[in-house]
């Protein structure tokens, strides 16, 4: 059961008196993709009051295909997993808040500290972890805005069925990308993979996958110029960044899959970040504010793997009970 008070605010420049939710927490999470969520069930599991804010169970888990590098389990799709994860938190009675967005956290001169949500809700907690994950990097071209939903996607695993028999682009050549052009290939008639260079940062065994299809045709040292169209995008102009060629070809959606930025907005100021917006981390998970620990993709850890991000996230619960045990 969520323990809650309702608490009075005063904006006396606007003279509005607002009603907040104020939830009381030992730890709160913030993000409930595999480092939130590990987590959570490693500090539930050691008696502390615990919750997660997250936008969705599962993050970036839910936005990948197949999966077959998470130990134990040779191959699973990231829908699959991310319920595995939902199990999990109800299997130990986790309290979830989930759809919004965290707009600020605060710090407070007791130690403590405030976590302020999207819908007006204010949690109170001793310990914050934030393991908030990544958010896709766009193309920023003409169209790219205009026909997003309309053909312009970041998710191929949740797209993907649209593009039956039709014309697919991918951009990228990461594991995103290459993953979002082997999987298109399953189900459109052509696929199209733009690459800025011509080598791919890929793990070799999908890059050997990709070239192995025999519907993707690679455009490479090429960078999307604009997405066109008229009520859905019908085509993509790319230009190749050695010769300055342009060329326009007929596609019905376009992926795109050029990485990551870290959702740090939110901790700007609170917490120290490096050159990437990421968190610095020591190896026990601890960022430079006491109480405030990180995990998963969102720290300055390298290799952004599922594996890894549970492994940091078991690691930041440990220590944050650890520190609470301390302060007992
Ligand atoms: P990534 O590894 O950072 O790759 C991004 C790709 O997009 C790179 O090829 C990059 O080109 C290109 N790119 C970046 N900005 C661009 C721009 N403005 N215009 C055109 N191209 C641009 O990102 P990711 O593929 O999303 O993967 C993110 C992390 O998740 C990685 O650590 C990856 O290993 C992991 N991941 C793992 C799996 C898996 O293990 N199955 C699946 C998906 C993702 P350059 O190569 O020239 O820099």
């Amino acid at each position: 059961m969520l323990s809650f008070n309702q608490i009075k605010v005063d904006d006396s420049d606007n003279n509005i008196e607002e009603t907040k939710k104020v939830l009381n927490f030992d730890i709160t999470i913030i993000g409930g993709g595999p480092a939130g969520v590990t987590a959570a069930v490693y500090a539930k599991r050691k008696g502390w009051n615990t919750a997660i804010v997250t936008k969705n169970v599962g993050g970036q888990v839910s936005d990948t295909a197949e999966i077959e590098n998470y130990t134990g389990f040779p191959m699973v799709q990231g829908y699959e997993l991310s319920f595995k994860f939902k199990e999990q938190i109800d299997k130990f009675d986790i309290e979830t808040i989930e759809g919004y967005d965290v707009s600020g956290i605060t710090k407070l001169d007791d130690g403590t500290f405030e976590v302020s949500i999207e819908d007006g809700t204010l949690i109170k907690s001793k310990i914050v972890i934030v393991a908030a994950g990544k958010s896709w990097i766009k193309l920023n071209v003409p169209g790219e805005d205009k026909f997003f939903g309309r053909g312009v996607s970041v998710c191929a695993t949740c797209d993907a069925p649209f593009y039956k028999n039709k014309i697919a682009t991918a951009v990228g050549g990461g594991n995103s990308g290459v993953e979002a052009a082997i999987e298109l290939a399953k189900v459109a008639s052509k696929v199209y993979l733009v690459h800025r260079r011509d080598e791919f940062r890929a793990d070799q065994i999908l890059i050997d996958k990709m070239k192995a299809t025999e519907n993707i045709e690679l455009v490479l040292d090429s960078v999307v110029t604009e997405v066109k169209g008229d009520n859905l995008v019908k085509s993509v102009e790319v230009i190749n960044r050695k010769t300055n060629e342009k060329r326009e070809f007929d596609t019905n959606g376009v992926f795109v899959e050029i990485g990551l930025i870290p959702n740090t907005q939110f901790l700007k100021g609170l917490v120290k970040l490096n050159e990437k917006n990421e968190i610095i981390v020591d190896a026990l998970c601890q960022t430079d504010v006491e109480g405030l620990y990180a995990a998963g993709d969102i720290t300055n850890v390298e290799y952004k793997q599922i594996v890894i991000a549970t492994g940091e996230g078991a690691k930041a619960a440990l220590s944050a009970c650890d520190y609470l045990m301390r302060e007992k």
